[in-house]
Parts: structure tokens; sequence; C-alpha cells
């Protein structure tokens, strides 16, 4: 007979219970209120870890080992003034053109390499760096985790399209689109608060973190990025906050009277010299409505006005407004060795029935074409138009799908899309080129204008670079003053 007091299913479950309690009441570490949170600071940090993998996936780390270095360095000093100096911070900076910075539970934190082209001061870097270290002191992020998922956390991990492969680059729809979660007014306001005194007990000027939020609202007002999350749709009311974030900045001057801040432009100028701005030829670029690949050497068209989103792992086009999607991706270890044999396998393995099908060639290519049935997770059920295409040793999948009852309208767009399908030349390939951050010493008498269509070569338009340097838009640059352009390479 046992003894009920001894049964070791019940001590362990009381121990769980006692988990759950601990976890359920901590005390927030930046804020000091006492909350409720269903993660304990090791599954934190255990969830930033695994999503982590997903950024560095889908979003790509910029190659560049010495910017990657400075921008850790900075971020790991400012860590080491926060309110949890022992997460194991990681500062990381994404090869994505938005601009954007956002952080994930446990201290990992990425900002675009988009960002950094209007960042004017190694100061704003670390105002946006602390923001971001302000977001997981506070634990807003597992708040937010916390109210978007309640236990559902392992759902976010899951495919929607082949089970081996992540389906779909559009963040909306997987894991990632979590990480673009809006945090609220007053955690925004928050985290600036946070992110400057971060920054001055660093030695930063706290000022930055305002005026970097100047140089967000005017880009607000001059731009329609399309549909790309980026940092002022993740982090809404930039002035608003601008007044908001003065007063903290007041604070700290008057708590330091006569402190020297560091605002360190021109070190900070030299490192962004030569970054990538918008998109990199080497994962593929989108022109307009035609998607070009120079190093995978191909090319496509994808139906006039459809949003196109370039993953890491595949390219998605979307029809605005309706549930009409094409994407392309590489066929993950190509079963068989024809073109049919590999179809049928791929076809198989995504789970979709064949009703019509077969050989053909599509610009010299050989491929398989036919038509599928079936049923997409979080889709429902749907017709897909799906080639599958050789080109040299790759083999791709480009297939466009609709609701069964939308699809015979789509039809002849889908098709001619998959149709549009066709290798590079070398010399074409050759000519896509990215445009990268340079340096430009202003003159007497340069405007934005002069200096947009003389040394940018119109890449960017005037008001664009006036504010990369920190300008309204009206303001011109001072003679002397040192200024990012961009410039083809
Ligand atoms: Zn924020």
């Amino acid at each position: 007979m046992n003894d009920p007091t001894r049964d070791p299913l019940r001590d362990r479950l009381f121990a769980a219970a006692c988990c759950l309690l601990a976890a359920a009441c901590a005390t927030n570490p930046a804020t000091g209120r006492r909350e409720f949170a269903l993660m304990s600071e090791a599954q934190e940090i255990e969830v930033g870890r695994e999503l982590d993998v997903e950024v560095q996936r889908e979003m790509g780390v910029y190659d560049d080992r010495a910017l990657q270095d400075y921008v850790d360095g900075l971020g790991q000093r400012l860590a080491r003034e926060s309110h949890r100096p022992n997460l194991p911070w990681q500062f990381t900076v994404v090869d994505v053109p938005a601009v954007n910075a956002f952080a994930l539970p446990g201290g990992f934190i990425y900002v675009t390499r988009g960002i950094l082209a209007y960042m004017d001061s190694e100061a704003q870097l670390a105002g946006v760096l602390g923001h971001e270290i302000g977001h997981v002191t506070a634990r807003h992020a597992v708040q937010s985790y916390t109210r978007a998922t309640g236990a559902s956390l392992g759902l976010l991990f899951g495919g929607i399209f082949v089970p081996q492969v992540r389906p779909f680059g559009d963040l909306a729809q997987t894991g990632l689109g979590l990480l673009f979660l809006r945090y609220g007014r007053d955690d925004e306001i928050e985290a600036d608060r946070l992110g400057a005194g971060y920054t001055a007990a660093t030695g930063w000027n706290p000022a930055a973190v305002p005026a970097f939020l100047n140089t967000l609202s005017r880009i607000t007002e001059l731009s329609d990025r399309r549909g790309v999350p980026n940092w002022l749709s993740t982090h809404p009311q930039a002035e608003d906050r601008v007044e908001r974030v003065q007063e903290t900045v007041a604070r700290l001057n008057t708590e330091s009277p006569g402190r020297r801040w560091e605002e360190n432009r021109d070190p900070y100028l030299d490192r962004v010299n030569g970054v990538v701005f918008g998109d990199n030829p080497r994962e593929g670029i989108v022109r307009g409505r035609a998607f070009l690949h120079p190093d995978m050497r191909f090319a496509l068209e994808f139906p006039e006005g459809w949003e196109i989103n370039n993953g890491k792992e595949q390219v998605v086009a979307k029809m605005p407004g309706q549930e009409v999607y094409m994407i392309l991706q590489l066929v993950d270890r190509p079963e068989g060795r024809t073109i049919d044999a590999i179809a049928a396998a791929n076809m198989r393995r995504i789970g979709l029935r064949e009703t019509a099908g077969g050989a053909t060639t599509i610009n010299g290519l050989e491929a398989y074409l036919g038509v599928y049935q079936g049923r997409l997770n979080e889709i429902g059920d749907v017709t897909m138009r799906a080639a599958h295409i050789r080109e040299g040793r790759s083999v791709y999948l480009l297939a466009g799908f609709a609701p069964p009852a939308l699809y015979q309208a789509q039809e002849p767009g889908l098709s001619a899309a998959i149709r549009s399908f066709r290798t590079l030349s070398r010399g074409e390939a050759e000519n896509i080129r990215p445009n990268r951050v340079a340096l430009y010493t202003a003159r007497a008498g340069d405007t934005w204008q002069s200096i947009a269509e003389r040394r940018g070569a119109g890449i960017v338009p005037a008001a664009t670079l006036a504010i990369m340097n920190g300008h309204a838009v009206d303001e011109q640059p001072r003679a002397g003053e040192r200024l990012k352009i961009v410039v083809a390479e």
C-alpha cells in the first residue's frame, strides 16, 4: 500500500505548481512592478534563442564582421548598465532594407542595415539599442507574448505549406509575425525613458533618443513603404513620444551638471560607409513586378500590382486584398531523376493531388507543369498551378494558387507569371549591383537636390538624403558638413 502523502506524481505536480506560481507573480526588474507573466526568465531566454534561429534564417545576418562586432560591442556596453546585465545579450545587424529595430525576450536585439543608414551618430545607435534593451528589461515582449498567445507558443513554429521546409516568407503568417506585435503607447514611452537612461549611463548623449525619433517621424511623413513592417508600424506615435522623452533627457542633464556627452558622429559615419542600401542582389532583388536573382541566375515577373516579399527561403507574392498567392522556392533535395518524378514526389510531400499535368519547356528550361488540388493549413482548400523547373543543377517550384472559387479567373495571370521564368544572362546578372552608403563633404552652394543628382545619380531623392543626415527636408546642408549619400556600386 502506498503512503498517499509520498506519491511521487503528486510531489511532481506540487513542484510544478510552485514553479508556475513563482513565474506568475514576478517583480519586473526595470519597473519594480509586480506583474503576472507566464514565463520564467529561463523560459524567456529559451524562447528568445528559438526565435533567434528563425530570425537569422528568415532575415539573414548582414555579412560584415567588423560592423557586427561594432554594434554588438556597443550593445554590450549598454546592457551592462541595464537592469538585467546578466541576460545572454546579443546584438545583430540583419540583412533587411526596411528601417527597423526589434527585441526578443531574453536579450536578443536586432537592427536592420536599413535603419543604420538613417542614424546620424553613434549616440543615436546607442539610443535605439537602449530603447530595445528597455523593452527587454521591462519585459514588454514577455507581456505581449503572454497576452497574445497564452499557452499556445508551440503553434508559432508550425509550418503552413511544406512540413519540412519553412513555408511563406509572409511574416504575418509565421512565427515572425509575432515579433512585429505593436507595443502599446505606455510600453514605448517606458522603453524611451529606459533607453535614454542606459544611453546616458554609458556616456552617450541621451538627446540622441528624441533626435532619432524626429528622424523616424520624417520618414513616416515621406514614405509609403509597401507593407514591410518597420520600426514605425511596430513602435507607434513617434511625435508624441519626443515630448515625453525630452523630460527624461532634461532630468538626466540636471543630474549630471556640466557632463560632456559623447555624440561620436564621425566614427559612426566611417562605420556605415559602404553598407548596402535597399535590396541586396545576393538575395535576389525586386524591381517593380520583376524578381531577379543574379547569383542563381534567373528572373521572372509576377502579376502587375502584387505585393512581393523576398524571404530568405522563398519568394511569396500576394494579390492585394485576395487570398491568391504565388510562391517560388528551391526544391529541397529533389527525389527522382526525371523532372516528372521530382514533381510527383514533391507534390506528394506537400500533400496535394494532381488533376492534370505534363512535361513542357519554359523559355528553354525543362519543366513539369501541373494543376493540383488539396488543402493547405491556414489557407484552406486551394487549386494550384505549379511548375517544377530545372535550371542548371537546381529545381525550382513556382506555383500560383487560390481558393477553388477564385482560381478560374486568376488562372491566366498565374500561367503568364509561371511562363515568365527564365535564365539571366551573365551580362544581365553582372549589371545588377547593390546601392551603398557613401560619404561626401558638402561644399558651399550644395543643396540636397544638387547632391542627390550629381553625387548620388538620383538613386535616392533629395528629401531622403536630408532625413538620412538628420535634417528637416527644407533645411539645407552646411558647407563642410560630412554627409551620407547613396551611390551605385
Ligand atoms: Zn519600441
